[in-house]
């Protein structure tokens, strides 16, 4: 499938230690470590190729913008997006959201229009629409999740109707696991022309996206969750909709031409990147798509899988353990509590044995409301983590029971 201790290799951070342990790494969810190929190119980038791109006529300049170029069509090649000029280059998953909201909303939304999310939502595809909705007068209606943490297709299926004009919902939750059914939710909005927006910030690492295969109107993420850089991201839009959607930040790359009495906006994608873009993390992006593209997104998703089971399957052996999160589809992170053990206390002790796990709400405090929780511990995989790690934190979890 894949070699993981060949892959370990490239990570330097894997062999550090943490607490006088070996680090044990189970928060990809949050953010994912960096190969040494991604952290060169930075490097090389700032010492040999660094130059303002786009307006410069000398050579320096040229060799950044071709970079630049290259590395947006790295990503249009990932997701299979049919143009280049698809794929917008933000600050990540909630910026894009953020951009969505505030154009699609201006260009195609009235008072009391409405978007539809879902109850497992994470903050940043939450709150866009809240400041659309206390600006704009538009409505937010939210689909019911079962007590596996799957969404009630029958309730989405039932709040669309003439007032709809965008659906906008996570291919994969960063609290369940949960693979939500994306393609035929694509499909039923599109029935009643519908346009989709979707969450990509947790199945882009794990799952391989094909945008054009699955139709969708608008699919976000972050470079940082896939082993590239911080503070990069994308916003894919078909053509149609970014065409017809105004700027959402002014200043300079997006315009034609300015005077005090008008200005003209530049084309795709350069409408929607104002400001000198992050040249250099673009290009150490492309090469953490390359780096995983070589594994491959097939085998990345198969042993992932293999080590999510491994993992539910150990995990069920702890006493009083409860999850959150058991849908039949399921990728990348298991959610669980044990006994009355506060999360951040079983946090902090299993920080103490080397392992990282996140605790707390992860973003999504509506989505613990419903669970009637304040917060899980969660521990999600990468394609760097092997089974003697959840080995590991499986008789953490087990010891730090212990002594409750
Ligand atoms: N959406 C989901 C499902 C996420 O898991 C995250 C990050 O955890 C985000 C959005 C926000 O991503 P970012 O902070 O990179 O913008």
């Amino acid at each position: 499938m894949l070699d993981v201790n060949a892959i370990r290799k490239d990570f330097p951070i894997l062999e550090r230690e943490v607490h006088g342990k070996p680090l044990i790494y189970l928060d990809n969810g949050a953010t994912t470590q960096k190969p040494r190929c991604v952290v060169e190119k930075i490097e090389e980038g700032y010492y040999k190729n660094n130059a303002n791109i786009h307006r410069g006529v000398h050579h320096l300049s040229q060799v950044a913008t071709e970079a630049h170029e290259v590395a947006r069509r790295t990503v249009q090649k990932f997701i299979n997006a049919e143009h280049a000029h698809e794929i917008i280059f933000t600050r990540g998953t909630t910026e894009s959201i953020n951009l969505v909201a505030s154009s699609f909303v201006d260009q195609f939304m009235q008072k009391d229009d409405e978007v539809i999310i879902s109850t497992m939502e994470h903050h940043s595809n939450i709150v866009p629409w809240q400041l659309q909705a206390e600006k704009k007068g538009i409505k937010l209606r939210v689909v019911n999740i079962n007590e596996k943490g799957e969404l009630d297709m029958e309730h989405f299926k039932s709040l669309i109707n003439e007032k709809t004009k965008l659906v906008s919902i996570m291919h994969v939750s960063n609290v369940l696991g949960t693979i939500n059914p994306i393609k035929e939710i694509i499909d039923i909005a599109h029935s009643a022309d519908v346009p989709v927006l979707v969450d990509g910030a947790q199945s882009i690492p794990h799952l391989g996206v094909d945008v054009q295969a699955l139709d969708a109107d608008f699919y976000v993420f972050s470079a940082h969750k896939i082993y590239g850089p911080t503070g990069m991201g994308v916003l894919y839009g078909k053509e149609k909709w970014l065409d017809k959607m105004p700027p959402y930040h002014g200043g300079g790359e997006m315009i034609a031409s300015v005077s005090f009495d008008k200005t003209t906006f530049n084309e795709l994608p350069f409408k929607f990147e104002a400001g000198t873009p992050d040249y250099i993390g673009s290009t150490a992006f492309a090469e953490a798509l390359n780096y995983v593209s070589a594994i491959g997104m097939d085998n990345i998703a198969a042993y992932e899988d293999e080590l999510l089971h491994y993992a539910m399957e150990r995990m069920k052996t702890i006493e009083n353990i409860r999850f959150f999160g058991t849908a039949e589809q399921k990728s990348g992170v298991i959610s669980f509590l044990v006994g009355d053990i506060h999360h951040y206390d079983m946090g902090m002790l299993l920080d103490r044995l080397g392992i990282a796990v996140r605790t707390g709400h992860h973003c999504a405090q509506p989505l613990m409301h419903h669970m009637g929780i304040e917060g899980t511990v969660r521990a999600s995989f990468g394609i760097y983590n092997t089974k003697e790690e959840i080995d590991a934190l499986v008789a953490g979890v087990q010891r730090v029971s212990s002594m409750f």
